[in-house]
């Protein structure tokens, strides 16, 4: 078998720490996913980052508190205003807290996320903080992925004890939104400046996406001293929203994204972890070190309740990491426990 050289030269440079550019990052991108060059990539990302990380994975979980017709009005999601059949309801405070104790209870979440839609109530917002903060386990760091927000925002959610935020200019951002992707990324700056752990992300990647948009979103992760975590997200093909006549990418495909995205975040002291989402073997054996469970609204599903159809529980979680190699689970940034077959 022979692999082109350019690619194995770039390996060879990642082998020893030094990641890839944008041109390189583009070339990884636009292999078949079926080419041995494609499968190499991915093996090559996913021996490297277990060596970073330790093989420790991580679990994540997200509470979609509400659900609206959004106006940001995005092409892909289930809950765009002007194509969504979702009706407006929200989650009570009762709802919520049971929920984050029934995640937070078995102290192996890394983080859990309050995802609002693209305009939610900050007062409320900081509300449901309050009364997260006083009665979960503080090893569980709370974090929020919310529309945009200004820097004094950002301050207030840091005092508040959040840890981080989920934002980014997706792909095609004002093309496929009717969000603007210099606001966007202002959030991102306000995330980084107020001090807290910036979540970003390649996404929603759809099969009509090119490599060289692929690779700018990629590299982003690395402005502004670079993201917490990074990773790669499918558009999931969701029926009666605009884009799913594009169709979905394929997990094999995914793998490769996240393989560059691990591949290239090499140099960022800052990057911890690297998700794939829907979690899936491949992009965890690709680079990948991380799982989010779900429960609530999804912006990825048909159903209102996501648990029990998109949505994992942490049990799920935890099997798919352990059957993907890895031997530990990050709890907290100092604290780790062992994942065994024993319990799965
Ligand atoms: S992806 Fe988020 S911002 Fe866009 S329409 Fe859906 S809920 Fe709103």
């Amino acid at each position: 078998m022979k692999i082109e050289k350019k690619l194995l030269n770039i390996l060879d440079r990642a082998r020893e720490g030094r990641a890839p550019g944008k041109e390189d990052c583009i070339y990884m991108l636009q292999f078949q996913e079926t080419t041995p060059e494609a499968s190499l990539v991915r093996a090559t990302a996913d021996s490297i980052m277990r060596q970073r990380y330790g093989n420790v994975g991580m679990v994540f979980a997200q509470i979609g508190i509400e659900i609206a017709p959004c106006p940001a009005k995005c092409l892909f999601c289930s809950f765009g205003e002007g194509h969504t059949g979702f009706e407006a309801s929200n989650m009570t405070d009762e709802e919520i807290l049971a929920t984050a104790l029934n995640f937070t209870e078995s102290n192996e979440l890394y983080a859990l996320f309050l995802m609002t839609m693209h305009n939610y109530d900050f007062e409320k917002l900081i509300r449901i903080v309050r009364m997260l903060r006083g009665k979960i386990s503080g090893e569980t760091k709370i974090c929020v992925n919310m529309g945009d927000f200004d820097l004094a925002q950002a301050k207030d959610l840091k005092a508040e004890g959040v840890a981080g935020a989920y934002h980014l200019s997706r792909l095609r951002e004002g093309v496929d939104t009717s969000l603007d992707p210099k606001t966007r990324n202002a959030t991102v700056k306000n995330i980084k400046e107020a001090g807290l752990d910036w979540y970003h992300c390649c996404e929603p990647i759809g099969p009509e996406h090119t490599p060289e948009e692929l690779a700018e979103q990629i590299l982003f992760g690395r402005e502004f001293g670079g993201c917490f975590q990074h990773g790669a997200m499918s558009r999931i093909y969701v029926p009666g929203t605009p884009l799913a006549k594009y169709g979905q990418i394929t997990d094999l495909k995914l793998g490769q994204v996240t393989a560059v995205v691990s591949l290239a975040m090499l140099e960022t002291a800052a990057t911890k972890t690297i998700g794939v989402h829907e979690p899936n073997l491949i992009g965890l054996t690709s680079g990948a070190n991380t799982i989010y469970a779900e429960t609530g609204a999804n912006p990825r599903d048909t159903e209102k309740e996501t648990t029990g159809h998109r949505g994992r529980d942490i049990a799920a979680c935890k099997k798919m990491l352990f059957d993907s190699g890895f031997s530990h689970l990050l709890t907290s940034p100092e604290k780790r426990s062992e994942l065994t077959g024993f319990y799965l």
